[in-house]
């Protein structure tokens, strides 16, 4: 069945591109694992909310296999993934997408960045960086000092020979207002962040050839046409890069909600390695999906944690006001959870 919903979504979507539609559906939102383990509660709230979110609008929902980076992905795991949505009933309309199978996409945009003089080769070691740079506030990248903006077109050539280059695009100068972002998220309301300082020129290609996050995930949101973004926290300080690469691909600005994180512990987010929270062993203590999602809607406020009701009964309950009264983030522990 996936296979054949995601050959039909896929060519949908290059008849699109090719024909070089804007996808115009009123509210269209995806949900985007990334296969490295098997989900876990915290991958349950990201993908309920963002389901809920959409369904409550009618909008379409589209499912997106991030498996870009191969050190990360493990094949059966996306076979797992969609099964386990499946079983819960997070159902979807477009897709699945993969990654892996979108890079001429990727290049394309790399090309267009670069045809436009803004992306430079960057051969810094890891070891270099942690040298020179203090960690970005919101995901620990670094703040990248321009080391190799500047070299000279024979340093380059010279430094190519021993090592391949990952390429970083050049974000505007901190007095530019064009580097300073700002947008309203559904939930954290209120960011703002200054490119130059808050983040440097980053990368949008590793030196081993696979493509960044940053830039994989703004290439497909604007290919298919996504109006909204659900997603974790963690990954609020993204935006600003993610809007900054939207406005030089020519690319809509989708609206962003984050939701707060899982958390094993107060100081340590729930991590696939948590395996007593994962979708096996949740799937074997609760044995129907229904009181599984009712339990973690509950954590949003969105029911009573022992509540008998359907997925489709929280449609008409969610609301973002709800969620944002409950944006801390949550500490969940299998006591809670299976009593
Ligand atoms: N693939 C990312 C993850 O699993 C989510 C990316 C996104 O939603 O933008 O954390």
């Amino acid at each position: 069945m996936f296979f054949t919903q995601s050959q039909h979504a896929h060519t949908e979507l290059l008849q699109k591109e090719r024909r070089g539609f804007t996808v115009t559906e009123p509210l269209k939102g995806r949900f985007a694992p990334t296969p490295s383990g098997r989900m876990h509660a915290g991958n349950i709230c990201s993908a309920l909310l963002t389901w809920l979110s959409i369904r409550s609008q009618h909008g379409t929902c589209v499912l997106r296999i991030e498996d870009l980076d191969p050190r990360a992905q493990r094949p059966p795991v996306a076979d797992l993934l969609m099964e386990d949505l499946d079983w819960l009933g997070l159902t979807w309309d477009e897709g699945p997408y993969f990654q892996s199978q979108r890079t001429e996409y990727y290049e394309d945009a790399v090309n267009k960045l670069t045809d436009m003089g803004l992306t430079y080769p960057c051969f810094c070691t890891r070891s270099e960086l942690h040298a020179a740079t203090a960690p970005h506030m919101s995901d620990g990248t670094y703040v990248y000092p321009g080391t190799c903006r500047h070299l000279k077109p024979a340093q380059r050539a010279q430094k190519a020979a021993t090592r391949p280059p990952a390429t970083r695009l050049i974000v505007p100068d901190a007095d530019d207002p064009k580097g300073t972002i700002t947008f309203t998220d559904e939930v954290y309301g209120p960011q703002r962040e200054v490119l130059a300082t808050q983040c440097g020129d980053f990368l949008i290609k590793r030196s081993d050839g696979v493509f960044a996050y940053q830039l994989a995930v703004v290439v497909d949101d604007g290919l298919m046409g996504v109006t909204e973004v659900v997603r974790g926290h963690d990954l609020l300080g993204s935006c600003a890069r993610q809007i900054y690469l939207q406005r030089l691909l020519g690319y809509p600005q989708p609206h962003y909600a984050h939701v707060p994180l899982l958390m094993g512990s107060p100081t340590r987010r729930l991590s696939k390695r948590d395996r007593d929270l994962d979708m096996g062993v949740l799937r074997e203590q609760f044995g129907r999906p229904e009181p599984l999602i009712v339990k973690l809607a509950s954590l949003f406020g969105l029911a009573q944690p022992n509540e008998r009701l359907s997925v489709e009964d929280l449609i008409g309950r969610f609301s973002w006001a709800a969620i944002r009264e409950h944006r801390a983030d949550i500490v969940v522990n299998p006591e809670f959870l299976y009593t």
